[in-house]
């Protein structure tokens, strides 16, 4: 999903509301309880501070943390760039680093614990499609298409979307944004964003790779990092006491020899959101879990009852449910497809995923188009225990095409849901972390295992691209300038780019998560309802958040 617009509408709201001490007290006590505020005026943690603190004087610490090897052992081969995780974030790293002439000659190395040969034959029909989906940005999709990703990329399977439609389940308040006011219906649609199942992306970066050749690359895959110590200073070798030295082992414990053991000069962090690499560095997070799931599924629609015009124009829909704990999102797959991303309680993820595939299609198309009395009623209602009779599967069909005789169709709702792609519907909880800081001496963090968001303005993979990106020129940028580029002062230029951008995104998806979350019609409500309306009435208000949405 990619909504970025409401960080900016939520930084516009937080601050009418903050300036303005005759807005409601609920309101203003609301916003300072947020992640957003503190995470910009919190004391500086000790690990913050720690890339500031001349080696010397920290060593007496380092000793205490990092472990060292107990036993003697052969000296490790030495890479220039290690990158620990072979997700989005990892693979793009190595594909930037490989494509630009400055970085290409660089001996680098990847290690990931799954079999990345699956993830370079995945293939599903064209029919079906995986129920990880990530909105890119069109500045994420600059960037794969810098690095010669994209060419690499099944675009058959990707879906732009030119228009969205937001609103509130509680009070009706909605926001549309799509660009056809500023095109011209000959010219290409400018597009909000880009559907990507994270399968084709992954494979288009593992292709990329290989088209670079194999010179100076050396990838892991299947295997573990089990240990992280510091280096040795040993007599018949480099002094690496300073560098990360990686144990790597079969992840499937098949090899008899002892793990291999691999130096890096820069070690990179992609390793998701438990990152062994953020450990090994003892660098904090701070977070909290939403105790709330992210239920996802791949879904078959209706043809449109009214044409689109321009032609071919696709929209994202995404309606707030507060009753409920979280927005519910539908946004476009190829031919009449669509992914579900529905943030929600876990009682209430538990209950959708044990409901049989009538019954869940009749409550998605519920959640689009009744209030929230109707709804609440039929995610109430029971179900099968053990069979599922026919009968039993047809009582949500049956109570949803009561409820809508009685219920006024908003406008602009999304086509009726007809079909669930079997073995997609799967829950992942909710959670937000953000790194105190990205970078330690020949450490650094990109991607999940520097920062974790609420997924409702479907940012996360695009942040960790903005990462990859910015820590591939702090690279391309030493090597030009004869810098070492694991040195804490080559680093220092990658967090001061990233972290405050992201500590923004991250800090104002979960405001927006907590400011959703209080139902009925109270002054919450009232005011979250005032901001979308005055947003949608002002275009120059508008038109400001969109331009900023294009990433
Ligand atoms: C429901 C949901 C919907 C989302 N929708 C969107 C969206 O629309 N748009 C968007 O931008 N983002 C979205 N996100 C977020 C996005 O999916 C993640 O931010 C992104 O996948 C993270 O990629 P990564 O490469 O940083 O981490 P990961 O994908 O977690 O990769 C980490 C890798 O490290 C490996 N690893 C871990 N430990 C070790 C070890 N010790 N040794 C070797 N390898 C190791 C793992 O096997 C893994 O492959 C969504 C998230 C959720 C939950």
């Amino acid at each position: 999903m990619q909504f970025l617009w409401w960080t900016d509408v939520f930084a516009l709201f937080a601050s009418v509301a903050l300036s303005n001490p005759r807005f409601s007290p609920e309101i203003r006590r609301f916003i300072p309880q947020t992640s957003f505020l503190p995470a910009i005026m919190r004391p500086i943690a000790r690990s913050a501070l720690r890339p500031y603190v001349c080696p010397s004087c920290r060593s007496g610490r380092l000793s205490s943390r990092r472990r060292f090897a107990s036993t003697p052992q052969q000296n490790p081969e030495i890479y220039d760039v290690v990158c620990v995780g072979g997700g989005p974030a990892g693979l793009g790293l190595l594909a930037a680093l490989r494509a630009s002439p400055a970085t290409s000659k660089l001996k680098v190395a990847l290690v990931e614990t799954q079999d990345l040969e699956k993830a370079r034959s995945w293939n599903l029909e064209s029919h079906q499609f995986s129920n990880r989906v990530s909105s890119l940005t069109p500045s994420s999709v600059s960037f794969l298409e810098k690095i010669g990703a994209w060419d690499f990329l099944d675009t058959q399977r990707a879906q732009k979307y030119q228009e969205m439609q937001v609103w509130d389940g509680e009070t009706g308040s909605r926001i549309s944004f799509d660009w056809s006011m500023e095109s011209s219906p000959f010219e290409d649609l400018r597009t909000v964003a880009t559907m990507t199942e994270n399968a084709n992306l992954v494979r288009a970066l593992l292709s990329r790779i290989a088209a670079s050749g194999d010179e100076n690359l050396s990838i892991f895959s299947k295997s573990t990092v089990s240990s992280i110590e510091n280096g040795t200073d040993s007599p018949d070798g480099p002094d690496l006491s300073a560098w990360p030295v990686l144990s790597i082992s079969p992840t499937d414990g098949t090899s008899t020899q002892g793990p291999s053991r691999i130096a890096a000069r820069l070690l990179v962090g992609a390793d998701g959101i438990n990152s062994p690499v953020r450990k090994f560095a003892d660098i904090s997070t701070e977070g909290w879990d939403y105790n709330r799931n992210g239920v996802v599924a791949t879904l078959a629609l209706s043809e449109p009852e009214t044409p689109t015009f321009p032609i071919g124009t696709r929209t994202a829909y995404q309606r707030f449910l507060p009753s409920l704990g979280g927005p519910i999102a539908l946004l476009p797959l190829p031919n009449n497809h669509a992914t579900l991303v529905w943030s929600t309680t876990a009682e209430n993820a538990a209950y959708l995923k044990s409901l049989s595939p009538k019954a869940f299609i009749a409550i998605v198309n519920a959640a689009f188009r009744l209030a929230m009395p109707d709804l609440k009623y039929m995610m109430s209602m029971q179900r099968p225990a053990t069979s599922v009779s026919e009968e039993f599967e047809d009582q949500h069909e049956t109570e949803l095409t009561w409820r809508l005789q009685h219920t006024p169709q908003p406008s602009q709702i999304p086509p009726m849901v007809t079909g669930v792609q079997e073995g997609t519907v799967a829950s992942f909880p909710l959670r937000f972390r953000h790194a105190s800081t990205y970078i330690s001496p020949r450490v650094a963090l990109v991607g999940d295992a520097a920062h974790v968001i609420h997924p409702l303005a479907g940012q996360g993979l695009n942040l960790g691209l903005g990462d990859v990106a910015s820590l591939s020129n702090t690279i391309e940028y030493a090597v030009n300038h004869g810098m070492d580029v694991g040195d804490i002062l080559t680093l220092e230029r990658y967090t001061a780019e990233r972290w405050a951008t992201n500590a923004k995104i991250g800090g104002a998806c979960d405001v927006l998560h907590k400011l959703y979350n209080v139902p009925g019609q109270g002054p919450v409500a009232w005011g979250r309802s005032l901001g979308l309306d005055i947003i949608d009435r002002v275009p120059f208000l508008k038109g400001l958040l969109m331009k900023n949405a294009e990433g």
